[in-house]
């Protein structure tokens, strides 16, 4: 490999991206000095070069190819067109992008949104939305606190991000709808050459080795030798579980990994089977 070649990454400079975006980059093993300054940083163990800018921006970067890689929403992403390639989704900086009007608004689907005032950060989107539900409707853009504008008049509904609904219980409104779901993705840029491709394809590894892990947990548990092979029946792991013999004779130590989702069901069900001083501990890597 060239030794010049590094990846240049665009993530959020301050906000809701920020931490997660860095906290990713370190759990891959992406040693970063000057994230503090949140200006520009090289990392020394790994070619890759870090930009922290407005998320908004970061779309147009990767496109233009200022930036190879960038981590935005996928709300930003769907509003700002741009030609880029989503590479994995990350499983952070989840929110639904929703309609929200005040209580009192009989809602009764997007034909109640005829010939009404609609404020929004998603202009684009809300238009796309509008065209095919084939609804005749004003979008006013806004770029902050469209969450005020049905109480001072500015508009009838909003369309906003939403995580908890907190922000609109405490300005009077209700979330109708939801238009789109988001999460942050991995970007790229449509005409990586073979030498960062290959760097992607490091780091691509790695992410995907940390959020495997993230889902599963490893699971240590005793049992009399008699209770073995119903327990095992009830584990997964990633070949078989491991069996090893305890000081105590007629014992035994049994370890696996559960997946988050079936977890715990499966506690239950190896309990019930004889299962006891069951650990749990959290997984920090996972590579197949
Ligand atoms: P910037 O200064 O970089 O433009 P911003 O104010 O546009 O920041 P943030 O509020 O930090 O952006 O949100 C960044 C992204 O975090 C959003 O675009 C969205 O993908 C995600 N996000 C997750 N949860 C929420 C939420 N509850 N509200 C808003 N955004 C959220
Ligand atoms: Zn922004």
């Amino acid at each position: 490999m060239n030794k010049e070649t590094t990846l240049k990454i665009a993530i959020q400079k301050s906000g809701r991206l920020s931490d997660d975006s860095i906290a990713l980059l370190k759990e891959c093993g992406i040693d970063m000095r000057n994230v503090k300054d949140r200006l520009r940083t090289v990392s020394e163990n790994f070619p890759i070069e870090v930009f922290f800018l407005r998320d908004d921006d970061i779309p147009e970067y990767v496109e233009d190819g200022v930036a190879d890689l960038g981590i935005v929403g996928q709300n930003v992403l769907a509003e700002k067109n741009r030609k880029v390639i989503t590479v994995e989704a990350l499983g952070f900086g989840k929110c639904r992008l929703s309609i929200a009007l005040p209580k009192a608004f009989n809602y009764e689907g997007p034909s109640s949104l005829e010939g009404k005032r609609i404020a929004t950060s998603y202009p684009v989107i809300v238009g796309e939305y509008l065209k095919k539900n084939n609804i005749n409707a004003s979008v006013h853009e806004i770029s902050g606190s469209v969450e005020i504008a049905p109480g001072i008049g500015l508009a009838d509904v909003i369309v906003d991000l939403v995580s908890s609904g907190g922000t609109l219980f405490m300005n009077g409104l209700k979330e109708a709808e939801v238009i789109l779901d988001s999460q942050a993705v991995l970007i790229s840029n449509q005409q990586l050459n073979d030498e960062q491709r290959n760097i992607l394809d490091k780091l691509l590894f790695r992410i995907r080795a940390v959020k495997k892990a993230k889902k599963n947990k490893y699971v240590l548990m005793n049992a009399p030798n008699e209770k073995l092979s119903a327990i095992i029946s009830l584990l997964p792991g990633m070949k078989s579980p491991s069996v090893l013999p305890l000081a105590k004779t007629g014992w035994s130590s049994i370890h696996s990994v559960l997946s988050e989702d079936e977890f715990w069901e499966k506690i239950e069900q190896l309990k019930n089977a004889g299962a006891e001083g069951i650990l749990v501990v959290p997984i920090e890597k996972m590579i197949f």
